[in-house]
């Protein structure tokens, strides 16, 4: 018999807590299997940690850490997978705006034996097109930036096999976005469909500012592409600068009557310009080294081994 961990962060949701708990405990013993909850107070300044407590007095499944202060949903998640003892852990928001069911079909995927299973949301109710059209752009820019073959529209509802939570935990990193290192780490992974309802009580935590912190930490660990970028730029203009002399010294041989002094500056400055672009690019390279060790993520992870 297996036993789930549902971890769940929660940032001032006084009122989505009680209906959470209310939805979520009836599905869940309907598995007949051992459950836990372990919520994450994330700083809240309302009711939450109150709300928490009186769950957790009445029921031992119920656990909870209460941040010092607020310290991210990401911060909160890992909190929740290092005091987990499920054989699969969920994450999932506290404002019902993962329907609880998906985690059974969820949980139905790992039985299969899937080890990673994203939520991928098909639709997005009660959001607004800025914050559609931010999150598809994200998801897009995710895919082009980084190595990464990340599904579009997957959030941080997922299901995690033990091993999995395991690899995700062994990364040591500081910043660090979930739902890329869900996918790192590789082992089976599969998604399944659901439509997002509308947060049941409160308003979204994430703001702009929020947002593209999050972008941030999903990009910039998984991909060199900002620091090559000057190396790549600084060798197409010092290939369009040189092309440019060549075609200038040719027209000049030939006799053909070419520009002035003033017409050589483009490729001149090109030069220089090119030159000063490839030594920035030549340096980032070391830079881009220097941030892998320090990053020193595994070079591996082992799945299993037989003979050994
Ligand atoms: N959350 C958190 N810390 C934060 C912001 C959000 O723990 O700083 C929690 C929040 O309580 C919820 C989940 O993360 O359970 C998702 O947040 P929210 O619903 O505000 O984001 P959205 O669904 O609008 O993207
Ligand atoms: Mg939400």
């Amino acid at each position: 018999m297996a036993k789930y961990s549902l971890v769940v962060p929660a940032y001032n949701e006084e009122k989505s807590l009680p209906l959470f708990y209310e939805a979520v405990v009836p599905l869940m013993e309907s598995l007949g299997e051992e459950f836990e909850m372990i919520f994450v107070n994330d700083g809240s300044r309302d009711g939450t940690k109150e709300i928490l407590r009186g769950l957790a007095g009445r029921d031992k499944r119920v656990k909870v850490c209460n941040f010092s202060r607020n310290f991210g949903q990401q911060a909160a998640f890992l909190c929740g997978f290092s005091e987990a003892t499920g054989d699969a852990v969920i994450a999932m928001d506290a404002d019902l705006q993962d329907p609880p069911e998906v985690a059974l079909l969820m949980i139905e995927k790992w039985k299969e034996g899937y080890d990673v299973v994203h939520g991928k949301r098909r639709r997005r109710e009660g959001e607004t097109v800025f914050k559609r059209a931010t999150a598809s752009l994200f998801y897009r820019f995710m895919r082009k930036a980084t190595s990464l073959d990340m599904p579009a529209d997957v959030g941080d509802f997922k299901l995690y096999d033990r091993k999995v939570v395991d690899a995700v935990l062994s990364l040591g990193e500081h910043d660090r976005l979930l739902r890329a290192q869900a996918v790192w780490v590789g082992f089976r992974q599969t998604t399944v469909e659901f439509d997002r309802p509308e947060r049941v009580a409160g308003e979204t935590h994430y703001t702009l500012k929020k947002m593209v912190k999050l972008a941030e930490s999903g990009v910039f660990p998984n991909s060199d592409f900002p620091l090559k970028l000057p190396l790549k730029l600084g060798l197409g203009l010092l290939g369009l600068s040189l092309a440019c002399f060549v075609v200038f010294i040719v027209l000049v041989c030939c006799g053909v009557y070419f520009g002035g002094l003033t017409a050589w500056l483009f490729p001149a400055l090109g030069t220089a310009a090119g030159l000063l672009l490839f030594c920035h690019g030549l340096s980032n390279i070391y830079l881009s080294m220097i941030y892998s060790e320090v990053q020193n993520r595994p070079k591996y992870i082992v799945e299993d081994k037989f003979n050994l």
